[in-house]
């Protein structure tokens, strides 16, 4: 039977430890919160990014455009943000409505503020190995398997999803932390012959149910990315928790545990812009 990772309660160490090291700056760090449009979910994770500053004790400042919000007014409020000395941090809750071009969006943040890591320079930097952020989801499934002390040194490390705000970066993380590494996606043939191998998965494509017992060796370390809705519209994962528990040595519930890390690592990220902003 697996141990159960808690995220909920390394979110809250990590930012406790967040909120000391703030209180120790000249100025309390400022985040911006960029939502257009009505999105119902990235207006919840708007509140609570809201919730996570104030908890760390930051300064938050959202800015909420209406969906009609043309691309040269939403780059110039980019632009005069990336200007501004009380901002630290900048973030563009995504998606974006149709219509805007969230590349030339991302690409107009100033790296140094770009709290997300989604800039190809700050992409750049973690490619090779000197990354200035963390990416907020790989980098909180990396802080849960140090907590945990599970070393993916020379471990058989398995990434489903390659997208570029998860399953890359994972990647990306896994290796520089000497895990072999393997990225599975939607042409990959034998899905359950790779997810076999591994000693660490990390499953991040959104499709409730995907990983079963069967897929998974004895005693691998099992970490679910995905927040899906089931039938019944409860949050769950890639992984069919109940029967893979009994077969993993580790294993991330959901919700409460890579989601609230997530949160976590964007505090975290803003601390180092404003550590860094104001030396
Ligand atoms: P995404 O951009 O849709 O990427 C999904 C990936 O899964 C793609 O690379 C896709 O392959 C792959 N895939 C699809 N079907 C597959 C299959 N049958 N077998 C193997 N791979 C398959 O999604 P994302 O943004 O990375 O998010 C993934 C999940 O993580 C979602 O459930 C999302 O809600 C969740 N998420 C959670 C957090 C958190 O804080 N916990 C943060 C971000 C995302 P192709 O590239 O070939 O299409």
């Amino acid at each position: 039977m697996a141990t159960v990772i808690d995220g909920k309660a390394l979110a809250a160490k990590v930012k406790e430890q967040v909120r000391q090291e703030a209180a120790s700056l000249e100025r309390k760090p400022g985040l911006a919160v960029i939502i257009v449009g009505d999105d119902p979910a990235s207006r919840v994770y708007v509140n609570s990014k809201r919730k996570d500053c104030a908890e760390c004790g930051f300064v938050s400042e959202e800015f909420a455009l209406p969906a009609s919000t043309k691309q040269e007014d939403l780059l110039a409020l980019v632009g005069t943000l990336n200007h501004r000395d009380d901002i630290d941090g900048i973030l563009v809750q995504l998606p974006l409505p149709r219509g805007l071009d969230e590349r030339e969006v991302l690409l107009a943040i100033d790296p140094a503020k770009d709290v997300d890591c989604f800039h190809p320079y700050n992409v750049g930097q973690l490619t090779i190995g000197e990354p200035v952020f963390q990416p907020c989801t790989p980098g909180g499934v990396m802080e849960m398997l140090k907590e945990y002390h599970i070393d993916p040194a020379g471990k058989k490390c398995v990434v489903l999803g390659r997208s570029n705000i998860v399953g890359k970066p994972m990647a990306l993380l896994l290796l520089h932390a000497h895990g072999t590494v393997t990225i599975c996606h939607s042409r990959t043939p034998d899905l359950a012959a790779e997810c076999a191998e591994a000693d660490i998965l990390v499953s991040a494509v959104g499709k409730t149910g995907l990983v079963t017992a069967d897929m998974v060796k004895e005693g691998a370390v099992v970490i679910d990315v995905a927040m899906n809705r089931n039938e019944a519209g409860k949050l769950c994962g890639d992984v069919r928790y109940d029967e893979v528990k009994e077969k993993a040595s580790f294993i991330t519930p959901v919700p409460g545990g890579v989601g609230p890390m997530t949160r976590a690592m964007l505090m975290r990220n803003t601390l180092t812009a404003a550590q860094n902003h104001q030396k």
